[in-house]
C-alpha cells in the first residue's frame, strides 16, 4: 500500500469505529493533524481515540482553552501525555511562545490537531494528516476521511490500522 489511505465513515459509529483502530495501531508517539470543516468530526475522532486509549469521562472541545490535556496509556501498558489542541481561534504567535506549546511536540508525547492552518508556520511537520469531507454515503450525510503519512512512524501506524479496519 501506498503512504496514503481513503475510508468512508457513514455514520458518527464508524467515527468512532475508526478512531479505535487509530489508538490500537498507535505504536508510538505520534503528531497527528485534523484537517475539514466545522462540524466535519475532527473533535468526534479524537473523542473516540481517547476512550479507546482509556480516557474515562468527558472530552470538551478545547476552542476557547487551545489545548486539553489528556493522560492515557495505549494498549494499558505504556503511558503518556496527549495534548488536543484546537487552534480555530489562535492568532498570535507570540502566544505559541509564551504558553510553551512549542515543548509539547516531543518524542515523549502524542499532539492531536485540529486547525492546524492557524498555526503552520509554528507546526512540525505530523506523521499523520487526516482530512475529512462530508459526502453523501448511501443517502446520507456522511463522512470520506484521507489518511496521509509524512514519517516513517507514520507509515508504520498507516499499515497497523489498514490491518486494523
Ligand atoms: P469538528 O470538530 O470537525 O468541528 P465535531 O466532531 O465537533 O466536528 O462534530 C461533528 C458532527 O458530525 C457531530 O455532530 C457528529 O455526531 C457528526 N459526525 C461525526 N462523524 C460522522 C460521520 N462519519 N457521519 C456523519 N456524521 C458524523
Ligand atoms: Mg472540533
Amino acid at each position: 500500500m501506498g503512504d496514503n489511505f481513503t475510508l468512508d465513515l457513514p455514520d458518527e459509529a464508524a467515527t468512532l469505529q475508526f478512531a479505535a483502530a487509530l489508538a490500537g495501531a498507535m505504536r508510538a508517539k505520534l503528531n497527528i493533524y485534523l484537517h475539514g470543516d466545522l462540524g466535519a468530526g475532527k473533535t468526534t475522532l479524537v473523542r473516540g481515540l481517547l476512550h479507546a486509549l482509556g480516557h474515562v469521562g468527558k472530552v470538551k472541545s478545547p476552542t476557547y482553552s487551545l489545548m486539553e490535556a489528556y493522560e492515557v496509556n495505549a494498549n494499558n501498558h505504556f503511558k503518556f501525555n496527549l495534548y488536543h489542541f484546537d487552534l480555530y481561534r489562535f492568532n498570535d504567535d507570540e502566544e505559541w511562545e509564551s504558553a510553551g506549546f512549542r515543548d509539547y511536540f516531543n518524542a515523549e508525547n502524542v499532539c492531536v490537531i485540529e486547525w492546524p492552518e492557524k498555526a503552520q508556520n509554528l507546526l512540525p511537520r505530523p506523521d499523520l494528516d487526516i482530512t475529512f469531507d462530508i459526502k453523501m454515503l448511501g443517502g446520507s450525510l456522511g463522512r470520506r476521511i484521507t489518511v496521509t503519512a509524512h514519517t516513517i512512524l507514520g507509515k508504520q501506524c498507516l499499515q497497523a490500522i489498514s490491518i486494523e479496519k
